[in-house]
């Protein structure tokens, strides 16, 4: 167990998490979730009020869900009525060329209800920007007494010796420092992480990708445009706006569902301060009419980035989220892979902090984790370049048969080529830590892919999801029955003893629950009778009977 020394001001925390952004937030519920105490510093005293990433993907969604927070985040964003759809158009008043239809809120309700047993997604994804989100989970986190939260305070120099963590932080309002001891210190600081500098730690990969649209400097705006719905959008609403002519290139979307909107454009000169006037007059054009806007913000971003960071840890010191990989919003995974990092990241502290995890648990999150943040990252900048090489036929807003035939053309492209960046369901549910030194077997790794999840309970992946029974809300799935430890499923009719296992178990102070699942279905889904499901819901052991070793197999998994 991590020793923590007390400093004059004695203040001492089992984990310091530099950054009170998605990923700092969720690692200090996760921890929370486990029992154990985080302070979380972050350089503004709320939630940064400028729209950033609106896709809360399935596996987030199980993560909320985990925490017990799934069903409040789903009444956040658009009304429950309103598409979620993802629409192409020459302009906003003119012609619609494509959509791929997604489920409205109620919609989704609807297809939860209605789920086969062995449906693998319980959680669709959940449409809301992150700004809503954000402030929903600094609210919770007010609410958790594990969790002391330094809101104002920017951390700014960091130490580690064998025997724990110490950071310093100043207060913005009166410049007041305080000094903190901890055991470990989580880096969750964004892009530009200080903790990452000071651990002398470098991306690699591509910073930028050149082309017309969705490359090199972008955008993001932030605005109000009360009769945006009323005079155009009225029957063709839709979650993604997305603007093809041969004049400019858009991206909108929806943020409350009445009147507020985040559009991205790509300035003619990269280095120029975002222009109110200039955006507003790329809005008129892309909606083809002049229209009441009020510009609330801007946000410079850079788009085509795939940046993953050399090491994702050093001693005492690790790193998550923005702070190791950085992405092109494209398929919108930065955050959904840093809530993923969180997942990883906290069950093992807790492990080590409480005892039960071994000398080498914190090792594999390093291991586990950056071959993932490469995937994903490559996955979000090859679904970029799809997206910039959409050809634009000059002549596709001409009102005429060859106009009509351009337009049927650009909305067949874009449909084929453009799905998958909306539901790229592979990248959500289908990260896998095979070859992990934590994880106890030597089966195949199975075929990976973007767009596609295959159910395994081959170790290394996430647990195949079932329902228990009837019910399909909250209470009646597979994950709302894990422990917050390990749980050993035991499946089928006629599951074989498990006694050595949970014997040794509790020998090494492993927390492990029992979890039966007669039901056929649930046994033919893993194709085993027995498996070993770690606290993030991944596999880490599988077999028919109980092993030989259960001893080794638990030293192994927990990283002894
Ligand atoms: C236009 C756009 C669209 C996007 N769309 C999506 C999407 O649809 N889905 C998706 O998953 N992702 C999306 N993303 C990416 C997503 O926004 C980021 O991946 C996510 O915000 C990263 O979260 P984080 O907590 O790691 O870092 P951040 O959100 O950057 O938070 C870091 C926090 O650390 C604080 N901080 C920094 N230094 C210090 C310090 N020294 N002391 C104290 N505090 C400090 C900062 O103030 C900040 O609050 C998008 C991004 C952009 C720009």
């Amino acid at each position: 167990m991590a020793v923590m020394r007390g400093n004059d001001q004695g203040l001492t925390s089992e984990v310091a998490i530099v950054g009170g952004g998605p990923v700092g937030l969720m690692l200090s519920l996760f921890l929370d979730l486990y029992g154990i105490q985080s302070v979380v510093f972050n350089t503004e005293t709320g939630v940064r009020w400028h729209p950033k990433g609106n896709s809360h993907n399935s596996r987030t969604m199980e993560h909320y869900r985990r925490l017990g927070i799934s069903t409040a985040i789903r009444r956040l964003g658009l009304p429950p009525d309103h598409p979620k759809d993802a629409a192409y158009f020459t302009r906003l008043s003119a012609w619609e060329l494509a959509r791929f239809r997604m489920p409205s809120e109620i919609e989704v309700a609807r297809l939860i209800a209605a789920a086969n047993q062995t449906d693998q997604i319980p959680e669709p994804m959940h449409r809301a920007n992150q700004m809503y989100v954000e402030d929903f989970l600094l609210k919770h986190a007010r609410t958790r007494s594990n969790i002391t939260l330094r809101f104002g305070w920017q951390a700014d120099q960091f130490s580690q010796n064998a025997d724990g963590v110490s950071l310093t932080a100043v207060c913005a309002a009166d410049s007041k420092t305080e000094t903190w001891d901890a055991g470990y210190l989580v880096g969750c600081d964004g892009g530009h992480s200080a903790v990452r500098h000071f651990l002398g730690i470098h991306y690699h990969g591509y910073d930028r990708l050149e082309q017309a649209y969705l490359g090199g400097r972008m955008i993001s705006s932030h605005l109000r445009a009360p009769t945006l719905y009323r005079d155009h959008l009225g029957q063709r609403r839709a979650w993604v706006y997305w603007v093809v002519n041969p004049e400019l290139r858009i991206t909108m979307f929806a943020l409350n569902g009445t009147d507020e909107f985040m559009i991205f454009t790509k300035p003619a000169d990269a280095n120029a301060a975002p222009d109110d006037e200039a955006i507003k007059h790329t809005l008129y054009r892309c909606i083809g009419a002049e229209i009441p806007v009020e510009i609330i913000s801007h946000q410079p971003w850079t788009a085509g980035a795939a940046l993953v960071a050399e090491r994702f840890a050093d001693r005492r010191i690790m790193l998550a989220g923005d702070a190791v990989h950085l992405f092109t919003p494209t398929g919108g995974f930065g955050m959904n892979t840093g809530v993923d990092d969180a997942a990883n990241l906290a069950w093992k502290l807790s492990a080590v902090l409480r005892g039960w995890g071994g000398s080498h648990l914190l090792d594999s999150y390093d291991i586990e984790r950056r071959p993932i943040a490469v995937r994903n990252t490559t996955a979000a900048r090859a679904l970029a370049k799809q997206v910039g090489v959409v050809e634009i036929p000059a002549g596709m807003e001409d009102d005429s048969p060859s106009g009509a035939v351009q337009r049927q053309e650009v909305g067949a492209f874009v449909s084929t080529y453009l799905g998958a960046q909306f539901a790229p369901v592979g990248v959500e549910l289908g990260a896998r830590y095979d070859g992990s030194p934590i994880i106890a077997s030597n089966e195949a790794a199975p075929t990976d892919s973007v767009v596609q999840y295959i159910p395994t309970s081959v170790p290394g992946g996430r647990a195949p999801h079932v329902w228990l029974g009837p019910e399909r809300s909250i209470g009646g799935s597979l994950f709302d029955r894990l422990g917050t430890g390990f749980t050993l499923l035991r499946l089928g009719p006629n599951p074989p003893p498990v006694a050595s296992l949970a014997a040794s178990a509790q020998e090494r102070g492993v927390p492990l629950d029992i979890l039966d699942l007669p039901d056929a279905a649930a046994r033919e889904l893993y194709g085993s009778d027995l498996a070993l499901i770690r606290p993030d819901q991944h596999i880490a052991w599988r077999g028919d009977s109980s092993p030989a070793d259960a001893g080794a197999v638990l030293s192994r998994v927990t990283g002894a």
